[in-house]
């Protein structure tokens, strides 16, 4: 209740940082975040004159010995409100290696403990249902599509590399890709096996050196479907929980081909996700969603009565500090 009268204040937009730790064998060396409080993280930057300083605000700030499931207690109202019929969008944002998979999904190795967002949302959202049985009856189903050079592909298909999928307007259906598999889901276990099938469909045609996972954006739709028992009103929820290409940016003289031409749609989609997200944040009356098929396929998602949360991530180390800068400066943006 609370937490929606904050939302309703805020735009419906909070913006979360969170900070990776050192990987093993780097803690010899010195982070480049010097403080973390109330929200505020502080950067150290050198500078002509010695050591600078450079503060960021956040609706909150998570240090790197936040565990999963504090990460995602914040989450948990918006888990609510896909139910009561709202639109949800949880977006992890970063350079490659910051933390975005391990947020959303969890590491390689995965246990209870250390399950990302979208495994806690889901057995949330299947627990809540539960709770409303008597209220309520849920149909759930889900969606896995990836976003790469602009074209979208179903990730619940084998050969869904060749078939390049269409964004139509959901507003009748609530599908903004209707082509793409729709599957019914009524357990954290159906949703566990759709995922790991979603992850290998996008790991095929990868290399290890060509990781496309990095450079195209993933996006798991939970549909819900509640009919009121007494009343036989139908409320249509969803939420998108995305995983985004990396946000770093590549030495365009270094570059060519293919890999330019990927680091150009990742950059233009997301100035395009910054610029839909800043606009509603500051509540400009033109939001500029068609500029790229991210904000077209989010579009009933983002804005008016939906929620947004972005998680935005960080690499401690010095050698990132340039990204680092440049995610929190996007984040400032949209915050
Ligand atoms: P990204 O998806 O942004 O490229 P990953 O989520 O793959 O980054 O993270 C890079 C590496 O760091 C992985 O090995 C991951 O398990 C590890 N890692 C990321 N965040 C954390 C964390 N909060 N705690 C422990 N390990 C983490
Ligand atoms: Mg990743």
């Amino acid at each position: 209740k609370l937490y929606n009268q904050v939302m309703d204040l805020k735009g419906n937009i909070r913006v979360y940082c969170r900070v990776r730790p050192f990987m093993p064998g780097q803690s010899d060396l010195l982070s480049t975040v010097e403080n973390i409080e109330d929200g505020i993280i502080s950067i150290t930057t050198p500078s002509k004159h010695g050591k600078g300083r450079r503060s960021f605000n956040f609706n909150k700030v998570f240090g790197p010995s936040a565990t999963q499931a504090e990460v995602f207690s914040d989450t948990q109202p918006l888990i609510r409100s896909v139910l009561d019929g709202y639109n949800v969008c949880i977006f992890a944002y970063g350079q490659t290696g910051s933390g975005k998979t391990y947020t959303m999904t969890g590491p390689r190795q995965l246990t209870e403990q250390n399950q990302g967002v979208n495994y806690r949302a889901l057995s949330d959202l299947f627990f809540l249902a539960e709770q409303r049985k008597d209220i309520f009856v849920y149909d759930v189903s889900v969606q896995m599509i990836e976003i790469y050079n602009e074209q979208v592909r179903d990730l619940l298909v084998s050969d869904g590399s060749n078939r390049r999928l269409e964004i139509r307007n959901s507003s009748q259906t609530g599908l903004s890709v209707p082509d793409a598999s729709l599957v019914p889901v009524s357990s954290t276990f159906d949703v566990i096996d759709i995922m790991n099938l979603g992850h290998r469909n996008r790991a095929v045609g990868a290399t290890a050196l060509n990781d496309r996972s990095s450079r195209s954006h993933s996006c798991l739709t939970v549909h819900v479907q509640g009919r009121d028992l007494t009343s036989g009103t139908i409320l249509r929820g969803c939420m998108h929980l995305v995983d985004l290409a990396g946000s770093e940016r590549v030495d365009k003289s270094e570059v060519t081909g293919e890999r330019l031409k990927e680091a150009q749609h990742i950059n233009k989609s997301l100035s395009a996700l910054g610029d839909v997200i800043s606009s509603l944040a500051h509540k400009n009356p033109h939001v500029p969603y068609r500029n790229s098929k991210l904000t077209q396929l989010l579009q009933d998602s983002l804005g008016g009565q939906a929620k947004t949360l972005m998680f935005v991530h960080i690499s401690p180390e010095p050698d990132a500090l340039g990204e680092t800068i440049s995610t929190l400066k996007f984040a400032e943006r949209v915050a």
